[in-house]
């Protein structure tokens, strides 16, 4: 029977690792996902011929329970709200390990060696601040707890306080691993440090606290592997970790903001930092002359960012880019890896509109590519396209890669009005003589740009 088990446990390590390499890229994606929720099945049924399991019956209410949750967040959360889905698959993911470390303890404390009770407390740490810190992003994302920064006086001391409490019960764990006292404080403070971690951080950068997060999840489930002695849940955790983690690194790269900056910033909160060459006025531009401009394009090039997402004009601009290809136009999307709000997430809205994958470039395959561009369409991006970013040492976004839609031939931009975007700043790309702006609703500005060009 263990052969069996630790054959399956194998089978889902490897598919696991595949799944991943799938993920890697829009085409395998799909893939990929499919892979890694066959490795998670693999894993679940290996463990349920663990022969140390002496009743079925709270497995299957267990299972029954977050079936239930999983299959109702994959029908009734929409694509949309994918990051307060993965905030809550956090949140659970951490209670999980979190309630296996309380467990053990309440079982084996005692009995356990300084190396089992280490594990155990990382477990507890992690699983513990993990849970309440993705619950506190997902009200942050959903709106139920306040977007902006939650700040006190002396918040930083008391929050360093905590952690040294924190930190000296887990050492003393180690030393008496006997001493409950000691594992119960720890396991409330993780708790209560949670909140206390992810309050002060404004609502837009929950992505990378998720994704941050998402690898203290992780970890504390390869830490639960060790205490269990189970191979399968040390390799995913640690895959999950160390992705995570990853994933959190690249995103700040491409903001070009430190890891610091994102947790103790407040960045939502900068708005009247010196711009460059942000003088002069605005040229508004009309839906003929634009959509005239698009009609006798050879190529056009759209750059969606988040007020794409906010207007949901996602299937509108699909059937753009269709009447303009019918019409000859070379039609191609510059996808920002940080457009929008998460990772990705243009990406998903687009493969949603069913827009090929042929037709997504990246950022660094675009931005040669402009300078023979006829009109960079603009769609509710903002900070992605802002040349003070390359232009402007000065500014709070100096350094950030950005799309270089202003070396186009011609740039429309689609806002409803002076809006700024995430970082707060102003656009120079707006005053340009190359730029027009179309005022309006990304999704009505979209539509009737189709119906003009169809008239031309
Ligand atoms: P952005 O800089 O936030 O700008 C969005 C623009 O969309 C705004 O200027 C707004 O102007 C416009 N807009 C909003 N609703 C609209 C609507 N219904 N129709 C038309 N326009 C609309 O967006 P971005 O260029 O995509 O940049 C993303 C920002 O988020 C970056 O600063 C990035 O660092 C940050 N960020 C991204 C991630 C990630 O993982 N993707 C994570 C954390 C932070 P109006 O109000 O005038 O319409």
């Amino acid at each position: 029977m263990n052969i069996y088990i630790e054959f399956t446990y194998l089978a889902a390590s490897i598919l696991f690792v595949f799944g991943l390499k799938g993920l890697t890229h829009p085409d395998s994606a799909r893939r990929g996902m499919l892979l890694a929720a066959a490795g998670m099945t693999a894993a679940i049924v290996g463990t349920l011929f663990n022969p140390q399991i002496v009743s079925y019956q709270w497995i299957w209410i267990g299972l029954l329970i977050g079936g239930s949750i999983g299959a109702a967040m994959s029908i009734w959360m929409p694509m949309t709200a994918m990051p307060e889905r993965t905030a809550l698959s956090h949140a659970f993911g951490a209670l999980a390990a979190a309630l296996v470390g309380a467990a053990e303890y309440a079982n084996f404390g005692g009995l356990m060696g300084p190396l089992k009770v280490g594990a155990l407390g990382f477990e507890m740490l992690l699983g513990g601040l993990t849970f309440t810190g993705s619950l506190i992003a997902f009200g942050k994302l959903y709106g139920i707890v306040k977007g902006t920064p939650i700040t006190f006086k002396g918040q930083n001391i008391f929050n360093m306080a905590l952690l040294v409490v924190m930190v000296g019960c887990f050492i003393y764990l180690i030393h008496d691993p006997s001493a409950a006292w000691a594992f119960y404080i720890m396991m409330t403070l993780a708790f209560c440090f949670g909140v206390l971690l992810v309050i002060p951080i404004g609502a837009a950068d929950m992505p990378v606290v998720m994704s941050l997060l998402n690898s203290y999840a992780g970890l504390a489930a390869a830490a639960t592997g060790f205490v269990l002695g189970n191979n399968v849940l040390i390799i995913a955790g640690t895959l999950d970790g160390f992705s995570g983690f990853i994933l959190s690194v690249l995103m700040c790269r491409a903001m070009n903001r430190s890891m610091n900056n994102v947790l103790f910033g407040a960045f939502g909160s900068v708005s009247d930092a010196v711009t460059v060459s942000a003088t002069g006025s605005m040229r508004e531009v009309g839906m003929e002359d634009v959509a005239v401009q698009l009609a006798y394009a050879k190529q056009v090039v759209f750059v969606p960012g988040y007020g794409m997402a906010t207007a949901q004009a996602q299937h509108a601009v699909r059937e753009l880019a269709t009447v303009l290809e019918n019409r000859g136009v070379t039609v191609k999307f510059g996808i920002h890896p940080v457009a929008g709000r998460m990772p990705g997430h243009m990406n998903v809205l687009l493969a949603e509109a069913n827009v090929p994958y042929s037709l997504l470039y990246e950022m660094d395959q675009i931005n040669p590519d402009l300078p023979q561009t006829d009109v960079a369409v603009v769609i509710g991006a903002n900070d992605v396209v802002n040349p003070d970013a390359r232009d402007n040492p000065k500014s709070p976004i100096a350094g950030m890669p950005i799309i270089e839609v202003d070396r186009a031939k011609s740039v429309v931009v689609l806002k409803r009005g002076k809006g700024k975007g995430f970082s707060g700043l102003e656009n120079p790309l707006f005053f340009k003589p190359v730029t027009g702006m179309l005022y309006g609703d990304a999704k009505s500005s979209i539509t009737g740009l189709t119906q003009a060009v169809q008239e031309v």
